[in-house]
């Protein structure tokens, strides 16, 4: 899988905000995700973004 910044991506697990996208902003052994609803960042796991990686969303 390829990722890269900017993308927007689901998740099978959403944000307790109730949204399922996420903008990548950064990658590495650890991904920075926004959450695109409420603006909350987070550090996940590349293995646990692969893992839970549902697809990537079109940008309007
Ligand atoms: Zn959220």
């Amino acid at each position: 899988m390829n990722f890269e910044v900017g993308q927007i991506i689901k998740m099978k697990k959403p944000h307790p905000c109730g949204n399922n996208s996420w903008e990548i902003l950064r990658v590495g052994m650890d991904f920075r995700l926004r959450c695109t609803w409420c603006n909350h960042q987070v550090m996940i796991p590349r293995t646990t973004v692969e893992k839970s990686f549902k697809g990537f969303v079109e940008k309007a």
